[in-house]
C-alpha cells in the first residue's frame, strides 16, 4: 500500500534523467528510492532506504550504462512503515519473460487477486500487481495487454510504470483516475513521471496526462495508446490538490497551486474574525493562506520558518513524525507578537502538528491564533493510498464538534473549508473526495466493508 513517485526515461542518459525526475518527485516518498535499467538485454535494479540522493549517488547512477531506466521513491501507508515490503521497482523473471515495475497507489483486492491468480499469500499489493502482470505477459505473450487486463482486474488505484528487456516502458493509470501520471514525447525521447512539474523542470515544455484506464507504450520506434475499454466513476484524489502534489503540477489540467490560492479564498469569504496578520504552514498551507489573505485584505507573512532538513511528517514513518512534529518550525516573532493571528494550514489530519503550532506562536506572543483550514475535517480512512489509516486516529472523526478540535488545539477560534467550497476551487466534474464524505467510488464498497478487509492486515 504506496503512495508514491514514479518516473522513466527512454533515451540517451536515461539512468541520469531517471535518476533526475526521481529527485523531483522526492515529496512523494521519502522511505526509499529505486532505479531499474537494461544491462546486457537483462534488468538490474538498485533500491535502497532513504532519500534519492541518499540513497543513490548521482556518481553511482552516471557510471550506469543504458537507454532505458524506470524509478520510484517510496511512502508507505497502511500496515507497513519502515518494513521494507514494497520497496519498488520490483523484478520479476520467470519462463523468459522479465519485468520490472513500480507503481503509485492502493490495490484494494490484492487477496483476492493473490488467491484467485497466485495461489499464495503476498503481503504487499506491489508485488501482487508485479506478479500479476508477469502471469497475463507469461499467458498472453504481450506485455501491453497484460497491463490492459488489469483494468477489469484491480479495484483500487494505480499509476504504473513496466519495463521490459525488448526494450519497452508501458505506463497506465486506473480506470477511476485516482492519481496523477504525465509524459512528455518528442518523436525519440519518452519522459515520464507521476507529477507534470517534473519533466518542465527537466526542460519539457509539452506533456500530456496519461487518461484514466489507459495504457502508453514505447518500444523505442513507435508510440501507442491504448484505451482498456474499462470506465469506473472519475476520481482524481483530491488530496493531490490539497496536499500531495506539488504547487507548480498541473493535475487533470487544473494547475495546483491555483486550486488552493481559491481553496484559502472559499475559506476566507467565509471569516468574519478580525486578524492583524495571515502566516501559512509552510510549505503546502502557503497557495490557500495567500487566498485567505486577498479575501480577507490582510497583510500576508511569513511567520513559521519550517526546518527544510526535517523532511514532510505526513508522510514519514508514525515513529519519527511526533519527533518531526517537535523539530519541524520556528518563529518570526516581530511577525505574531501582540497580534492577532491566522494561521493557515492545508489540512488538519491527527492535529499534533498544528496543536504544536498554536503552542508556539502564543509562546512568541500571538495574542490569538486562529486556525483556518483549506480543506474540510477529514473523517474517513483512505483505502486508495493516502495514510489515513483509522477512523480512531484522524482528530475530526475524535472530537463531535469544531469546538472542541479548537480546544484540543489551544486555538482562539478553528474553521474549516466545505466539500462545496473544495469542489468550488478544484473546478472538476467529479472527485473522490470520500475522506470528507465517506462516499466511497467503488460500488457496494462502503467503509465498514473496507475497514473489515483492511483491519486484517
Ligand atoms: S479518500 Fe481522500 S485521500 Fe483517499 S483517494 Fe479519496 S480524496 Fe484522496
Amino acid at each position: 500500500m504506496v503512495m508514491c513517485g514514479i518516473a522513466a526515461y527512454y533515451g540517451p542518459n536515461a539512468p541520469l534523467n531517471t535518476y533526475k525526475l526521481l529527485v523531483e518527485l522526492q515529496h512523494r516518498g521519502q522511505e526509499s528510492a529505486g532505479i531499474s535499467i537494461l544491462s546486457k538485454n537483462s534488468i538490474k535494479t538498485i533500491v535502497r532506504p532513504g532519500y534519492v540522493l541518499t540513497a543513490i549517488s548521482p556518481n553511482e547512477v552516471s557510471r550506469l550504462d543504458s537507454q532505458v531506466a524506470i524509478g520510484h521513491v517510496r511512502y508507505s501507508t497502511t500496515g507497513e512503515p519502515g518494513s521494507g515490503v514494497g520497496t519498488q521497482p520490483i523484478t520479476l523473471s520467470s519462463n523468459g519473460r522479465s519485468i520490472s515495475l513500480a507503481f503509485n497507489g492502493n490495490i484494494i483486492n490484492y487477496r483476492d487477486l493473490s488467491k484467485e491468480f497466485l495461489n499464495s499469500y503476498i503481503p504487499s499489493d506491489a508485488e501482487v500487481l508485479a506478479r500479476l502482470v508477469l502471469k497475463l505477459y507469461e499467458e498472453l505473450g504481450d506485455v501491453v495487454e497484460a497491463v490492459k487486463n488489469l483494468a477489469s482486474l484491480v479495484r483500487g488505484s494505480y499509476s504504473l510504470v513496466v519495463l521490459t528487456p525488448e526494450p519497452r516502458v508501458v505506463i497506465a493509470r486506473d480506470p477511476w483516475g485516482f492519481k496523477p501520471l504525465t509524459y512528455s514525447f518528442n518523436g525519440e525521447v519518452l519522459a515520464i513521471a507521476s507529477e507534470s512539474s517534473a519533466l518542465e523542470v527537466l526542460g519539457f515544455d509539452s506533456w500530456s496526462e496519461v487518461g484514466p484506464g489507459t495504457i502508453v507504450s514505447f518500444d523505442g520506434k513507435s508510440l501507442e495508446v491504448v484505451d482498456s475499454g474499462v470506465r469506473g466513476v472519475f476520481s482524481p484524489c483530491v488530496f493531490e490538490y490539497v496536499y500531495f502534489s506539488r504547487p507548480d503540477s498541473v493535475f487533470n489540467s487544473v494547475q495546483v497551486h491555483e486550486a488552493r490560492v481559491r481553496m484559502g479564498m472559499y475559506v476566507g469569504g467565509m471569516d468574519n474574525v478580525d486578524v492583524d496578520v495571515v502566516i501559512p504552514v509552510p510549505d503546502s498551507g502557503r497557495s490557500a493562506a495567500l487566498g485567505y489573505s486577498i479575501v480577507r485584505k490582510v497583510l500576508f507573512d511569513e511567520g513559521l520558518i519550517r526546518n527544510r532538513y526535517a523532511g514532510r511528517s505526513f508522510i514519514t514513518t508514525p515513529d519519527v513524525r511526533d519527533f518531526i512534529s517537535d523539530v519541524k518550525y520556528g518563529v518570526i516573532k516581530s511577525v505574531v507578537c501582540g497580534r492577532r493571528v491566522a494561521v493557515v494550514d492545508d489540512s488538519l489530519i491527527r492535529g499534533t502538528t498544528m496543536e504544536r503550532i498554536v503552542k508556539i506562536l502564543k509562546c512568541r506572543g500571538a495574542k490569538e491564533v486562529h486556525v483556518r483550514v483549506a480543506s474540510p475535517p477529514v473523517k474517513y480512512p483512505c483505502f486508495m493510498g493516502i495514510d489515513f489509516p483509522t477512523r480512531r486516529e484522524l482528530i475530526a472523526s475524535r472530537y463531535d464538534d469544531v469546538d472542541s478540535i479548537s480546544k484540543y488545539l489551544g486555538a482562539d477560534s478553528l474553521l474549516y473549508n466545505t466539500v462545496e467550497g473544495l469542489r468550488w476551487a478544484v473546478k472538476l466534474p467529479s472527485l473522490c473526495l470520500a475522506c470528507y464524505t465517506g462516499v466511497y467510488p467503488f460500488k457496494d464498497i462502503n467503509v465498514e466493508v473496507l475497514e473489515k478487509v483492511f483491519s486484517r492486515w
